[in-house]
């Protein structure tokens, strides 16, 4: 299958220009302006832009609660992810108690076998012992370089100690570690209080978990990671306090990765209030205008390494679990389909960010940082032909009615967004045109190398 892509506007982190795409057995095989080649199919992408295949790095398909399991599986979340122009979801396998992270990672396998976009697996920990510890080389076997731990969750949490014995036994093997950052011990305290005076709604969620709930858990893995020696990675960056903690860090040398999300640069935390508040009760919480411009900030200075939507979503019937008690709705929402239109229109169209910069933000930095450059994240001749053709001159609403996802309900809905993404080439072939989905289920294992560290 050749592939030959005319007349659009190549982005990449260093640049801009005018080129042609050359496509073959899945792979790029040429970049120039003026190709004339012999081709299967000849795309035109005048007054587009081409971007190379956007990675998320974190996503939350087909998990299991214990009271319930995400509305999206597999097949519907990669079926939203790619048709927004996500050719690669890094999704969390999770080792609940009781099973080990081969059991995980196989169950992990068996989930994606439906998938419309390629996947791989970080591995969320929810023990450290030496049990789990001698299971971490064979992970990397099987390409897994990242981990997931949790500062919080009943079910999930390890303590500070083990957060360091695995920086450094998992860094020693070059892989890095994401840490869900807030103060379990302090958010439960709250929790109670805010029942204690009867104050059960959705606008209960954030008053539990202020910005200091965050920062404080970000200013103690910065420090569990002064003293192992060994890469931190935030997760779901959300306050402006969070961000300084990590700026700070990285001046006494301390190697931090942080990633966001599209809600922490588009959402008020005013929104918990709405009828239908449950559907944004998610972990960090929605924040306010002025946490927003710091993580803007945060992109622009590219102290923000790249950006995932932490999608993990659920349907409102599910949300009502919580209806008397704000701390039992389902934590998180919908949002793999949006994320390139989210961050065009409110970061790239506010000029916070260059377009050379969505690129750098959107895939370049998550496959640098989680091994499969250049592979992917890169338009390079020889790199996998998993390319976005993206039309800034869209202009639409987002509605879960109209989107890909299982579930009826989005944190973006009636949201008015410019830019789409009209076209995708997946490992070689056409499989979104015109913004529908052509050819599903073409989604394929990426085995991830260990990480290239690149702010070592
Ligand atoms: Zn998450």
């Amino acid at each position: 299958m050749r592939i030959l892509i005319k007349n659009g506007m190549v982005v990449r982190s260093t640049g801009r220009k005018k080129a042609d795409v050359l496509i073959k057995d899945g792979k790029i095989k040429r970049i120039a302006p003026e190709i004339d080649a012999k081709a299967d199919r000849v795309i035109d992408a005048a007054g587009c832009y081409i971007f190379a295949g956007f990675i998320d790095t974190h996503t939350h398909f087909d998990l299991d609660l214990g009271v319930t399991v995400t509305a999206d599986n597999f097949e519907t979340g990669t079926k939203a992810a790619v048709v927004g122009g996500t050719t690669t979801v890094l999704d969390f396998a999770t080792q609940d108690h009781g099973m080990t992270m081969h059991d995980a990672l196989e169950l992990w396998h068996k989930k994606a076998e439906k998938s419309s976009s390629n996947y791989g697996f970080h591995m969320a920990v929810s023990e450290w012992n030496d049990a789990r510890k001698a299971e971490v080389d064979d992970m990397f076997k099987a390409g897994v370089s990242s981990f997931k731990m949790y500062m919080v969750y009943d079910a999930m949490k390890v303590n500070d100690g083990q957060i360091y014995d695995a920086q450094k036994f998992i860094g020693e093997r070059g892989g890095v570690i994401g840490v869900h950052c807030e103060n379990y011990d302090v958010l439960q305290a709250r929790i109670a209080e805010e029942k204690a005076k009867g104050h059960m709604d959705p606008t209960a969620h954030p008053v539990t978990r202020p910005q200091a709930v965050e920062a404080e858990g970000v200013a103690r893995l910065m420090r569990i990671a002064e003293l192992s020696g060994y890469p931190a990675w935030v997760v779901h960056l959300s306050t402006a306090d969070g961000l300084e903690e990590v700026r700070a860090a990285r001046k006494r040398g301390v190697e931090v990765y942080a990633e966001t999300c599209p809600q922490y640069i588009t959402l008020d935390v005013k929104r918990y209030a709405d009828p239908d508040g449950a559907k944004f009760v998610m972990s960090p919480p929605l924040r306010e205008a002025k946490d927003r411009a710091a993580i803007l900030d945060g992109m622009k200075k590219k102290d923000i390494d790249f950006i995932g939507t932490d999608h993990c979503s659920f349907t409102m019937a599910q949300k009502a679990l919580g209806k008397d008690d704000f701390s039992k709705i389902p934590n998180g929402g919908a949002g793999v389909q949006n994320r390139a239109e989210l961050v065009y229109t409110y970061a790239v169209k506010t000029g916070a960010i260059t377009l050379e910069q969505m690129a750098l933000l959107m895939s370049e930095r998550a496959a640098r940082l989680f091994g499969m450059f250049p592979e992917k994240g890169a338009l390079r001749v020889g790199s996998d032909a998993d390319i976005v053709i993206f039309d800034p001159d869209d202009k639409h609403t987002i509605l879960w009615k109209t989107n890909l996802h299982a579930c009826d309900n989005s944190p973006y809905e009636g949201m008015e967004v410019l830019g789409r993404t009209r076209d995708v080439v997946l490992n070689g072939e056409l499989v979104v045109e015109n913004g529908t989905l052509v050819k599903p289920y073409c989604g394929k294992y990426v085995f991830r190398k260990p990480s290239e560290r690149y702010r070592k």
